[in-house]
């Protein structure tokens, strides 16, 4: 049965999955949400003996309904390939009582790479479909991870053109060094004066700016985005959370039905949704742990209903978290508000006027899949370094937030559900971060000695990713202040 997607601000328009994808934002600044979940269509214990291809077939078809069979195994083959540095692409690694479920074997070494290596060979299947001939241009706002993995997705890929904005002082040494280097004829990256939040308000103005899209479509250009706020990106992370599970059935860790909780450090929401999107599925998910750093503004809108961004932006050692506008909140406002576009349109309204908005009693009881929590600066070093100390296992920045959260989560709780957390990034993109956590005598260092020195420690090799910006050439070297983006676009695009 085809699945149609729909704004969560619109009239009830309809659109394929593929015009969805095309389209990244729909027409009135709404996101598209899919008019129904499909269930799973095969048991977990077929699903437990399929390779992480077969089972993202098996997930993305029933998402991705106008998409023909070899279309769509033709993108899957291309995305899941050896630009992972392991067969599994997604493993899972047990320790002190949880699964660190690792999304960065990619390319660009951070969860983004899962989502971001196939959607460009969703797209421009997609604009075949629809027989688009404008040249795609993908904008991206990124708060680190995203820019580099969909300049690597998008890099030199006929029919594209990618313009990433990056905030210029909110990421970390490497996320810079990784998006600045970019080869690739067709990609440009520029860096704001303002932090992530700016970045992607910046990106949805140009997006809903109507005489710009008139101007492009005469030269021959259409925008899509590239961010979580695209079906093409969400559907993808639905997958590794069905992987996960039955991947641990397969091994015995867990038995067929049995529940498990799954841990996730948020920033837009769209991993979390993803996870969100797998429980309806039907995967036996008992929580959905949200996981915040101190701009921990969903922790309180889980606590309190309300949902406030007017506080500090703060910047963090887990950047790509910093983040007061979670963007694919939005889905889930939409789904408890009783699918009602014009009820979330009206609290979408307040967030981008006053800043601020509360939601009902009713909606809040729908929101009981999840708990909510959040861990500091320090909470979340000492974590890392909990954790090292233990057994030697090193975990990024981000996953330090979730797993700390994990913690809490069951000390509140006394659940002793099996876990899953989503391990988002290597340690290697937060080296300096890492190190400083095991031991601050590392604080002299140099960025590379100290990639050489985590690997010394943690017994890993060095990631291809990071041996390939130690010597690169900066190619990138664009700075603007957040309200001339739209100049910045004109510019790459000659317009
Ligand atoms: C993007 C990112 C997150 C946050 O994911 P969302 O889908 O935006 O909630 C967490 N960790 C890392 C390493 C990321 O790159």
């Amino acid at each position: 049965m085809e699945v149609l997607y729909s704004s969560t601000r619109g009239s009830g328009e309809k659109v394929t999955a593929s015009r969805a994808i095309l389209k990244g934002l729909s027409e009135d600044g709404g996101l598209y949400v899919p008019d129904r979940i499909p269930k799973l269509d095969r048991t977990l214990a077929e699903l437990s003996e399929m390779d992480y291809r077969q089972v993202a077939y098996e997930v993305m078809k029933l998402f991705l309904t106008d998409f023909t069979e070899e279309e769509l195994k033709k993108c899957i083959a291309s995305a899941y390939d050896e630009k992972f540095d392991t067969p599994e692409i997604a493993p899972m690694v047990y320790a002190e009582g949880a699964y660190y479920l690792e999304l960065f074997h990619g390319s660009t070494i951070a969860f983004k790479d899962m989502a971001l290596s196939i959607l460009p060979h969703l797209m421009i299947t997609a604009a075949k479909k629809n027989q688009i001939k404008n040249e795609i241009v993908i904008l991206t706002a990124t708060s680190g991870d995203t820019g580099k993995a969909a300049l690597a997705g998008f890099a030199d890929v006929a029919g594209t053109r990618i313009m990433v904005f990056y905030p210029k002082n909110g990421v970390s040494p490497i996320q810079e060094k990784q998006m600045v280097t970019q080869k690739g004829a067709n990609t440009c990256v520029v860096g704001i004066h303002g932090n992530f939040d700016d970045a992607q308000t910046g990106v949805k103005q140009i997006f809903s700016d109507k005489a710009l899209e008139a101007e492009m479509n005469e030269k021959g250009f259409q925008f899509s985005s590239a961010n979580s706020i695209n079906i093409g990106r969400l559907v993808p992370q639905i997958v590794y959370y069905v992987y996960a599970y039955v991947k641990l059935l397969a091994e015995k860790r867990i038995e067929d039905g049995q529940m498990i909780n799954v841990v996730v450090p948020t920033g837009n929401f769209g991993n979390i949704l993803a996870a969100f999107y797998a429980k309806q599925m039907g995967l036996p998910i008992r929580k959905l742990i949200c996981a915040s750093n101190t701009n921990k503004v969903l922790f309180d809108f889980f606590r309190t209903g309300v949902y406030d961004r007017n506080r500090e932006f703060v910047l963090t050692t887990s950047p790509s978290m910093d983040i007061l506008i979670s963007s694919n909140l939005e889905r889930l406002i939409y789904r408890i508000a009783g699918n009602d576009a014009d009820r979330n349109a009206a609290l979408m309204k307040a967030l981008s006027g006053e800043g601020r908005y509360e939601i009902l009693p009713a909606e809040r009881e729908k929101l009981n899949d999840f708990y909510g929590n959040y861990a500091d600066e320090q909470e979340t070093a000492a974590e890392i370094g909990r954790l090292y100390d233990a057994c030697g296992y090193v975990i990024d920045t981000h996953t330090a937030v979730a797993s700390c959260v994990y913690q809490k989560y069951r000390k509140d709780t006394g659940d002793q559900t099996p876990a899953v957390i989503a391990s988002t990034a290597s340690p290697f993109k937060f080296t300096r971060s890492v190190m400083h956590a095991i031991d601050p005598k590392y604080d002299t260092m140099g960025d590379f000695e100290l990639v050489d020195e985590l690997s010394r420690i943690s017994g890993v090799q060095v990631p291809k990713a990071i041996e390939e910006i130690r010597t690169a050439p900066v190619l990138h070297d664009k700075v603007c202040d957040a309200d001339k983006m739209k100049d910045a676009v004109r510019s790459f695009l000659g317009i």
